[in-house]
């Protein structure tokens, strides 16, 4: 089941848990800024909090390559998200309720609720805005950066001139 849709209300009130794999293909929103994925695995369990409010807990690992924005070969970002949702009848309480409380995050009550759009929606919140190797290797972008600096002589390439001069001035 590649895009699961369901009731979500559903869901929660009677606890249950979905799990699966998702691949690239599946997810087509995060195509754009994600270049290689291993299987995205994902867990959904429903339940009930303490305030008897619905809620639904997903999980999500994986290994994505995304664009490194200095040197432009992929870079590894490891996928690690667990989100509790909190589910509301309408905007108004969803508001209310997220004003209380900074770290809750709402969801609407949907019959034909689509999984597939909320892990698009958490992978892309968890991307970091600006991925960069911490080193980049050397490579193409190294290059170009060793083509604009003029070159220096190095001083013990020099040293090492200068000694063998010295030393064919001695004979
Ligand atoms: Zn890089």
């Amino acid at each position: 089941m590649s895009n699961p849709v369901f009731d979500n209300g559903e869901f929660a009130r009677n606890r249950r848990t979905l799990q699966g794999e998702l691949k690239l293909a599946d997810l087509p929103r995060i195509g754009g800024e994600v270049l290689a994925a291993t299987p995205i695995g994902y867990a959904l369990a429903g339940g009930i909090d303490r305030l008897q409010r619905p809620t639904l807990d997903l999980a999500l690992n994986g290994e994505l390559q995304l664009k490194c924005q200095r040197c432009l070969k992929p870079v590894s970002f490891e996928l690690d998200v667990a989100t509790r949702f909190t589910l509301f009848a309408d905007e108004a309480r969803m508001n209310a309720a997220e004003a209380d409380d900074e770290d809750l995050e709402g969801l609407l009550f949907e019959h034909e609720f689509a999984l597939i759009g909320l892990i698009e929606d958490e992978i892309l919140l968890s991307l970091p805005y600006a991925p960069a190797h911490d080193a980049c290797e050397a490579g193409d972008g190294a290059a170009a950066d060793a083509v604009a600096t003029p070159q220096k002589p190095n001083p013990f390439a020099v040293l090492a001139d200068l000694k063998g001069k010295l030393k064919r001035g001695e004979h």
